[in-house]
């Protein structure tokens, strides 16, 4: 039986973090048991925040060796660089002609960037649904993994497939969306998700060395100001992330934390522990895939190569449906 098709792209914003880990890269490994999969490095949706636009181009190299480091197969998977298949932009460009200005200034991602950058409010921005829903549906996916708070694209991504059906015959499917369960990584902060430019991220790639200077710093249960005093492990978010990295010594962790039997230091050196046990053979085979960019490179070209195979296929038909003349 033919398996179904997912698409999932992510910005190319340079050094990932664990939370962008467990978010996304964990699960694209875990879907290619049971998809076809194509992961791509969204450069050209890149430009629109990045500053630097000479970064974009290392930061998808890097993109993609992160992911063949966590295990996405490139035999199994396509993984490419979204600007190396370019039919997408022309896709786009019929599909701004089906969405209204109105639609595309509600929606929440762009508001919140025209309070987060008002210096730099460029069309990009206003755009950015509109490139997404080309990315998937340039490539007829039938599943899209995706976190709640990207719900409302994927609804204009709906119903930019339902207009162009409507208008010039059955031509895409309207992808589901899949939420999987993600435990929420709070920074080193405790306050907010974590997040490289608040500053509280602990990076994939740090060393073992980095990671435990990091978690050292990590905030903790505010209350507790003396090694005598007894701690809430609930409200501390090193606790949380005990959780994550080893759940089965977590209920040790929380009684001891709870009757002042282990201190904030020792309890924060057991955390980085085991954040560099788990991310050890991933770190590993980092350094590995860094030493060879060639060999990414060429993964993201055969990956070009069969997106791009599956991108002009739907471009002969959407041109025939929308009634473009044939060269
Ligand atoms: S002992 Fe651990 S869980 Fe308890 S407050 Fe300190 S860092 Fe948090």
């Amino acid at each position: 039986m033919a398996r179904e098709r997912v698409f999932s792209g992510f910005r190319v914003t340079g050094e990932q973090h664990i939370g962008n880990y467990f978010g996304a890269i964990k699960n694209y490994v875990a879907l290619q048991a049971d998809y076809d999969c194509l992961y791509c490095a969204v450069d050209v949706h890149s430009l629109t925040t990045l500053e630097d636009a000479r970064l974009v181009g290392p930061n998808s190299l890097e993109s993609a060796t992160v992911m063949l480091a966590a295990g996405v197969d490139p035999e199994r998977s396509i993984i490419f660089v979204q600007s190396h298949v370019p039919e997408v932009m022309e896709l786009a460009e019929y599909f701004a002609m089906l969405t209204p200005l109105s639609v595309l200034t509600r929606v929440p991602t762009f508001k919140e960037k025209v309070r987060q950058q008002p210096e730099n409010v460029n069309a990009g921005l206003l755009g950015y649904p509109v490139l997404m829903a080309a990315d998937i549906l340039l490539y007829k996916a039938a599943v899209v993994p995706i976190g709640i708070d990207q719900e409302p694209h994927l609804e204009l991504t709906r119903e930019v497939a339902r207009k162009f059906n409507n208008r010039f015959g059955d031509t895409f499917p309207e992808p589901a969306s899949k939420h999987t369960e993600t435990p929420l990584i709070r920074g080193l902060d405790g306050q907010s998700k974590m997040s490289k430019s608040m500053g509280n991220a602990i990076p994939l790639t740090a060393t073992s060395e980095e990671t435990t200077a990091l978690v050292r710093a990590a905030v903790t249960d505010p209350q507790r100001a003396r090694r005598t005093d007894p701690g809430r492990p609930e409200i501390c978010n090193v606790y949380a992330l005990h959780q994550v990295f080893a759940p089965e010594r977590a209920p040790q962790i929380y009684e001891q934390c709870s009757t002042a039997g282990i201190g904030c230091v020792d309890c924060k050196l057991l955390l980085a522990g085991s954040v560099n046990d788990y991310f050890a053979e991933f770190r590993a085979k980092h350094a590995e895939l860094r030493a060879k960019p060639d060999y990414v490179r060429s993964v993201l070209r055969e990956g070009a190569e069969r997106a791009g195979a599956i991108a002009r296929e739907t471009m002969v038909e959407v041109r025939e449906r929308i009634g473009l003349m044939a060269t």
